[in-house]
């Protein structure tokens, strides 16, 4: 293929405004994927992604499409031209922003989808200016055009007053009805210039996702941008300097297709021996042994905003959990694992991650797919503290923090992003005071247009993923959208809060909270668990503690009954049921000191801010 065939583009958009399903629409049309009506989405294949009806990986896919340009001289009615058009879906949702950015790298254009009811949203600003600043050419589509409340001339004024982009390039389609989407390709290929590579140029390759495969091993998928990849070539990692031989080289049509080679501008993908996709490293510039190349433009590092620890609902389990996130990281590079020990809960790992989505996705997935059942600790953002002798550390586990520390920490910072929210304007007022409860600090106050208003906020990381979005959604009856970018941090007077247990600190429990609001929220706490908690042969003392200071307490008194009791000297076989149940319902225990506390009480947990 000629360079000038190929067309590299992605689609973004806020999620649920329908490119995973504008991408089915796309490869249907190309013959890529058999037409099947109520078919789940191709290219959203992880269980959770069709369970939640979103696109956690990124996944790309080749199409052939023939299209006759216009108005180039070339009328030649006996064949249009082939084209190579690469697809790449991407996710929608905030906290996978990392994976836009790196599927936008191999990209020329973009098509901005926006749901025709319900216009421009949080994600969409955000998408658009990756696009954007990434130079890319945008087309915007308008979709879902079917809807009895779709409003397409809304949009393109929207799309005009906060972006710029020309209303009469707008597409209108119904990725449903199919409606307008023959419009589609032709626009890519007229509209998104060819990839700009130099196919004599020496061999220069975009590493842009890895997954491991049971079979096959490491498959890594590629961006050539310069030069020409055979079957058998060896080529280097700039990142770490070993050498590889292409074993399988090929493209995603949309299952692999092997092709013995890439050509400059193509996305494919190469299997050469790679034995752990730790040694894929997104975002390296790979290169043939020999020749000497300015590696390319990496991308952004996946930055780390909640960290969580992960243990084994029953301890024996461990060597279960440590295999299943293993394997797990091998397919998702963008989580950090360090082993970690907890008095409470025995041997588990810190786990850091991407945002609360992320979190709850690869928890899922943990159990999902590797049937392990995991108890995970409150949430935490990583906090820098410093001591009075002048030393900073970062704190991504609140139990690793001294209890009696107050006097030794001399300042603390927390990290803040920059939200953007976009509602309806009937809503303001609500979301204005859910950002001032949350300490924000408000940047930005606009209209988009007469029914809709956008704003501008930085907030504390700490205070938007515990439940901020699902607090924001009720407060506008789900019409408010958000998105937010990481931002500086800033000083904070923060508290190290401590959870007892008859009067031992359960280090699980342990969080790290505003001053202004430790009482709060250990009020709350304390209440959490004693609904939580069952009662016990003895009685249970339940404590929020500030270093010493106690500053909440509620009791369970003790239970009489003996469970046995009751058919002692009766029918065994009840006898023997009534055990077993019990024992299951231990099963979903953990116990602390000696104490058992149910595994939905550290859910619980997380939900308090
Ligand atoms: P994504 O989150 O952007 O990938 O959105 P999806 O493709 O998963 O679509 C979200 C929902 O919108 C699904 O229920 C789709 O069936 C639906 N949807 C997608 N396109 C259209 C359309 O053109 N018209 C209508 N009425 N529904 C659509
Ligand atoms: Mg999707």
């Amino acid at each position: 293929y000629l360079l000038d065939r190929i067309r590299n583009f992605s689609i973004i958009a806020h999620v649920d405004h329908g490119k995973s399903t504008l991408a089915d629409r796309l490869l249907e049309l190309t013959g890529t994927i058999k037409r099947g009506h109520g078919q789940p989405q191709y290219l959203d294949k992880l269980q959770v992604e069709r369970e939640r009806g979103i696109t956690v990986k990124a996944q790309t896919a080749t199409m052939f499409y023939s299209h006759q340009i216009h108005g180039l001289g070339n009328n030649d009615v006996s064949e249009p031209p082939k084209f190579l058009l690469n697809l790449i879906d991407t996710p929608g949702h905030v906290d996978f922003s990392y994976e836009v950015s790196r599927s936008l790298a191999a990209c020329q254009g973009v098509l901005l989808v926006v749901d025709a009811a319900q216009g421009v949203q949080a994600q969409t600003v955000a998408n658009f200016y990756l696009a954007f600043e990434s130079n890319l050419t945008i087309i915007p589509v308008i979709n879902k055009i079917d809807q009895p409340t779709a409003d397409p001339d809304r949009v393109k004024a929207q799309l005009k007053s906060m972006f710029d982009l020309d209303p009469s390039d707008a597409l209108l389609t119904s990725a449903k009805t199919g409606q307008g989407l023959e419009q589609v390709l032709p626009a890519v290929i007229e509209r998104i210039p060819p990839p700009p590579g130099d196919s004599s140029s020496p061999l220069r390759m975009l590493l842009l996702d890895s997954y491991y495969d049971e079979y096959r091993g490491v498959i890594c998928h590629v961006a050539v941008v310069d030069g020409v990849l055979r079957k058998g070539d060896k080529f280097s990692s700039v990142a770490t300097g070993q050498t590889y031989e292409v074993g399988d080289i090929g493209i995603m049509h949309p299952e692999l297709t092997p092709t013995g080679i890439l050509l400059t501008g193509q996305v494919g993908y190469i299997i050469s021996g790679m034995r752990s996709t730790k040694e894929a490293r997104v975002g390296d510039t790979l290169h043939h042994n020999r020749s000497i190349v300015q590696p390319l433009p990496g991308f952004k590092p996946a930055k780390h905003m909640v960290f969580s620890g992960l243990y084994p609902a029953d301890g024996s389990d461990f060597e279960v959990l440590n295999h299943a996130i293993e394997r797990l990281t091998c397919n998702d590079a963008s989580v950090s694992v360090s082993k970690e020990t907890s008095s409470a809960l025995g041997m588990g790992f810190r786990c850091g991650f991407l945002g609360l989505l992320h979190m709850d996705v690869f928890h899922q997935r943990l159990e999902q797919e590797y049937g392990v059942h995991v108890i995970s600790t409150v949430p935490t953002v990583p906090y820098i503290f410093e001591y009075s002798d002048g030393s900073k550390v970062e704190v991504q586990n609140p139990a690793a923090l001294p209890s009696q520390s107050k006097q030794r920490v001399t300042a603390c910072w927390e990290p803040t992003v920059i939200a953007t929210i976009i509602m309806p304007s009937e809503h303001v007022g609500p979301v204005i005071t859910l950002c001032s409860e949350r300490r924000g600090q408000q940047l930005e106050y606009s209209f988009i247009d007469s029914q809709r208003a956008f704003m501008k906020y930085r907030l504390p990381l700490r205070e938007i993923v515990v439940d901020f979005y699902n607090e924001l959604k009720s407060i506008t009856s789900g019409y408010a959208s958000f998105d937010y970018e990481d931002s500086e941090y800033q000083q904070a007077d923060l508290v190290k809060l401590d959870i007892l247990l008859n009067g031992q600190p359960v280090d699980a429990m342990a969080t790290i909270v505003h001053n202004l609001k430790a009482q709060r929220v250990g009020r709350e706490l304390v209440e959490k668990l004693k609904n939580f908690i069952d009662r016990q042969m003895f009685e249970i003392t339940i404590q929020a503690a500030i270093g010493a200071k106690v500053i909440a307490r509620e009791t369970i008194s003790a239970m009489r009954k003996n469970v046995l009791a009751k058919c002692y000297g009766g029918d065994i076989t009840r006898k023997r049921k009534l055990l077993e149940k019990q024992k299951e319902g231990k099963k979903r225990m953990k116990r602390v000191g000696s104490v058992d506390i149910p595994q939905e009480a550290f859910n619980e947990l997380l939900k308090v801010s």
